[in-house]
């Protein structure tokens, strides 16, 4: 059969509609567009793609199982090792992972290996989530701390073996950056309450709205019995460039910004009561995942025009490319290798202009991504009423310092690659540990460090067995 060379495309909202309402981009496969897709799949002998998945999930098997339409099955060897899936194949970075490895894409474009995970996962949710049968209990108590990605995956795992799990979680949501970072439209909440029930139902206790480190400590929760602890509390904490009038009104972190709209659902003012400004000229300062939700967002609040200022150029950004495309069609303007230098105020102290200066690119940094080189004299003012600062973010502090945990630079928190700590019976994983990455990664870690907290509980409580 002769291979097609482009993926099957993705029916999606117009993004002269999109940019008026906060719904899903893309509508997803239906089952005939899902069984063709899944028909480029070559079937390797070898398949790379799986190395290209920090959670290992049998591409190919659950590939094969959508082409002969036994889409029971696929859902089932998908959650074999992947707890997540309506979330992954939304927002993982596929170009850099599994379709990277993809041997189609070599000639042609890669097999659409996230969009058809998206569908298998929506297909079982129509019909009902099939939940497995519970193991025989090993009346271990573990906590997590934290139910983002890594937290999540991690005592889901756990769940599996049967391991009694609890998460404390500081918010009155579980989920972290897929709850209260990424906008609906990309992501939508009720996608997250359904995979984060499905990991209640393999019998994760969750507690929101408990603050490890203040509410409760992590001795406390060892006094209480829990005979590990994993910590997945991920790098909330945002980063500013510490310029002059960084604190004028109208100045947001990415993080608080998208907070107030997804968590504290500021778009349906007045339905909910939640204060944010709604900017007319925008700036988002930085180029990543973090930088095009903001600025998506920003459009959908409002905003006349929303601008992305960048250090570098398009080559260096960090952002999915996909959301990258979404972010162009949507009328988002793009200013590389220009950074902000001060902000100008109004006598009632909001921000009303920018100064920026103009770079070119010098030699390649510690990233491996070539240095903006500000050229002396191009500074120039840009006109906005709002501006959002999304260069980073890095852990809070709390956990890590209430617990004695070694740190490294900017806080994290240190650990094996296993995810053991300095500390004996505590693992961590996800963004507290390497700094701002993916859901993926994070969940690779969570999924490292059930493994092996299960291998130290069964040496040291259940005699090896
Ligand atoms: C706006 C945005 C967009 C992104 N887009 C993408 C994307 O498209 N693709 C992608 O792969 N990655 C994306 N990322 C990155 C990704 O979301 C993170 O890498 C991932 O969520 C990290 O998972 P985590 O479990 O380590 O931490 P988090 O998701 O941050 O979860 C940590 C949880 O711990 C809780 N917590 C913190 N401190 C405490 C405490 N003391 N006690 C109890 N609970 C605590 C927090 O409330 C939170 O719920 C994005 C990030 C942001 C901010
Ligand atoms: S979980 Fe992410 S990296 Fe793994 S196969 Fe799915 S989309 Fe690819």
């Amino acid at each position: 059969m002769k291979i097609k060379p482009k993926k099957t495309p993705m029916r999606e909202q117009d993004p002269k509609e999109r940019i008026k309402n906060f719904n899903e981009v893309p509508f997803g496969y239906t089952e005939e567009e899902a069984v063709i897709e899944a028909e480029r799949c070559l079937q390797c002998p070898k398949p790379l793609c799986i190395e290209g998945c920090p959670v290992n999930v049998d591409i190919p098997g659950f590939i094969k199982a959508i082409r002969e339409r036994d889409f029971d099955r696929a859902i089932k060897i998908m959650k074999n090792t992947n707890s997540l899936p309506a979330i992954t194949g939304r927002v993982c970075p596929q170009e850099t992972q599994c379709e990277e490895r993809c041997v189609l894409g070599k000639k042609f474009e890669p097999v659409a290996i996230g969009r058809l995970e998206a569908f298998i996962a929506d297909w079982e949710a129509k019909r009902g989530i099939k939940i497995p049968e519970k193991p025989k209990p090993l009346n271990i108590k573990v906590a997590v701390v934290g139910a983002g990605p890594a937290g999540l995956t991690c005592a889901a795992d756990l769940s599996k073996m049967g391991y009694d799990v609890t998460i404390f979680e500081s918010l009155h949501l579980p989920g972290g950056v897929l709850t209260y970072g990424i906008p609906e439209f990309r992501l939508p909440k009720s996608i997250v309450e359904r995979e984060v029930n499905y990991i209640k139902d393999l019998g994760v206790k969750i507690q929101c709205n408990v603050v490890v480190g203040r509410t409760v400590t992590v001795d406390d929760l060892f006094k209480e019995g829990y005979k590990a602890i994993f910590i997945g509390t991920g790098a909330g904490a945002p980063r500013f460039m510490k310029i002059p009038g960084e604190n004028l009104l109208g100045i947001y972190s990415a993080n608080e910004y998208l907070t107030r709209v997804n968590l504290m659902k500021a778009y349906k003012f007045p339905e909910y009561d939640t204060p944010i400004k709604r900017g007319k000229v925008v700036a988002v300062i930085g180029a990543g995942n973090v930088a095009m939700d903001a600025a998506r967002t920003a459009l959908r609040m409002g905003a006349e025009k929303v601008m992305i200022v960048y250090r570098r150029t398009e080559k260096e950004m960090t952002a999915r490319l996909e959301e990258y495309h979404h972010a162009k069609e949507e009328g988002i303007e793009f200013h590389w290798l220009t950074t902000p230098v001060r902000y100008i105020g109004d006598e009632e102290g909001w921000v009303k202009e920018m100064e920026v200066i103009k770079n070119k690119l010098g030699e390649s940094d510690e990233s491996g991504r070539r240095r903006p080189v500000p050229i002396p004299g191009s500074e120039f003012r840009m006109k906005v009423d709002m501006v959002i600062v999304a260069i980073g973010t890095v852990p809070n502090p709390l956990v890590a310092k209430t617990t004695g945990l070694k740190t490294g630079r900017h806080g994290v928190v240190i650990a094996d690659e296993n995810g053991r700590t300095s500390r004996e019976g505590v693992w961590a994983g996800g963004d507290i540990v390497t700094g701002a990455a993916t859901v993926i990664l994070a969940m690779g870690a969570g999924k490292k460090a059930a493994k092996d907290i299960d291998r130290y509980l069964k040496e040291k409580y259940l005699n090896g067995v």
